[in-house]
């Protein structure tokens, strides 16, 4: 259990940057002290430590948004914070809404004999 924990930090870190364009509750800022003021604010320090490959606990539950379903960690230690996806959501409507489009496009190319 530890070291799936360790895996998935590590994988987390990488994508750390890539996902704070989108919207998150968490501030990544060496300015102001650690805070989990969860769901609304966590203030995480900007890099992670050696601490945060062993000391990250969840934070909150799984949440939806938009295809993804996500979850925070949280250092124990230094409070550094990330984003985990845990899944994609599998979006029935929006596949069905692709399906009926496709069904429409095609009945319009069909040629009038
Ligand atoms: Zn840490």
């Amino acid at each position: 259990m530890a070291e799936h924990g360790a895996a998935s930090a590590s994988r987390a870190h990488a994508h750390a940057s890539e996902e704070s364009a989108m919207a998150t509750i968490v501030s990544y800022t060496d300015r102001e002290p650690a805070a989990n003021r969860y769901p609304h604010r966590i203030v995480s320090p900007c890099r992670p430590g050696p601490c945060c490959f062993t000391d990250m606990e969840e934070v909150g539950t799984a949440q939806p948004e938009g295809h993804w379903e996500f979850q925070y960690r949280r250092c124990r230690r230094c409070g550094f914070t990330v984003r985990v996806i845990l899944r994609e959501i599998p979006d029935f409507a929006l596949a069905a809404e692709l399906r009926q489009i496709l069904a429409d496009s095609f009945v319009r190319n069909v040629p009038d004999l």
